[in-house]
């Protein structure tokens, strides 16, 4: 019953963004159709999450490529941040990772297993999406944290959502944990919405992290602990960022400046601004 429905809020969860988002949703679930188990894969091993872009080009369609020949190696454990104008090609480069789309050239490997060698659901149970919009069921917060890792316990649930900074909204509400967050969480917050994403990955626990960074207004207060949960969530994980603001690019090992699907600079941000390059127009 839950894997056709994980499969599903696997898609949802990284890419709604309104309409826009929900067109994308339905192409993914059409890609999905499209992208199967090869007939050798492994059940992938616990990966540390070494991952390496090898030469990768990409289109949606063959006419326009939005990714062109990146090559990259991000080791196990390292944030990296990704930046660069809208439409480079940031999201893309990262949805190839856990293969909601086929690289049309080059590879992608992670310790040194192509994706493709290992099956799908092995892949995406060790990789972790906490992005803008999150999808939420009509039920209660905790189904809703828990969905991070099916049959997790309650005392599993709240270590999540209190590493989410969910603590002081739940001890608040009359029902905690059993309060009903509406339809798609409409009695949410948008920043507690994140946070409920973010107590699900806690939960989910994965080697590798794909965060694509809000760019939807949150007041000071409410960021600064987004950012202090995320911080926390990278910890030890491989965290590819998609960021929009300078703050969590400086918390990043390592920069990456997309321009146009091609990789321009790289390096980190005291570097990159003496460079007096792409990124230092951008931050400026
Ligand atoms: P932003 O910062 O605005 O999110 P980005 O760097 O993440 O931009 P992408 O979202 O990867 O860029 O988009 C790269 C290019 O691919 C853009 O030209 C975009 O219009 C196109 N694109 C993105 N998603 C799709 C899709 N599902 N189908 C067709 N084209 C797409």
């Amino acid at each position: 019953f839950f894997r056709p429905l994980e499969k599903i809020a696997a898609v949802i969860e990284t890419y709604p963004r309104g309409i826009a988002g929900f067109r994308r949703y339905l192409e993914l679930l059409e890609t999905e159709a499209e992208i199967a188990d090869a007939p050798d894969a492994i059940p992938a091993p616990v990966l540390k999450g070494n991952v390496v872009f090898e030469d990768v080009s990409f289109g949606y369609d063959s006419t326009r490529p939005v990714l062109r020949g990146i090559s990259l190696e991000v080791k196990a454990g390292e944030t990296v941040a990704f930046v660069g104008p809208s439409g480079a090609g940031k999201t893309t480069l990262l949805a190839l990772v856990p293969r909601f789309y086929e690289p049309d050239g080059g590879r992608i490997s992670i310790d040194g297993l192509p994706l493709d060698a290992m099956t799908l659901d092995s892949l995406r149970g060790q990789i972790g999406i906490v992005s803008q919009d999150v999808f939420l069921f009509g039920t209660t917060l905790r189904e809703n944290i828990a969905y991070g890792r099916l049959g997790a316990s309650d005392d599993e649930i709240m270590a999540a959502a209190a590493k989410a900074q969910l603590g002081p909204l739940i001890a608040g509400l009359p029902e905690g944990l059993d309060t009903l967050v509406g339809e798609r969480g409409v009695m949410l917050s948008g920043g507690q919405k994140q946070r409920v994403a973010i107590a699900r990955a806690f939960l989910k626990n994965p080697p590798i992290l794909i965060l694509d960074e809000a760019t939807s207004a949150l007041d000071r207060e409410t960021e600064r602990e987004i950012q202090a949960a995320l911080e926390a969530l990278s910890a030890g994980r491989t965290t590819l960022v998609i960021a929009h603001r300078l703050g969590t690019i400086r918390n990043a090992d390592r920069i990456v400046v997309m321009e146009d699907g091609q990789l321009r600079e790289a390096g980190d941000h005291h570097g990159l601004i003496s460079q007096g390059g792409l990124y230092a127009r951008l931050a400026s």
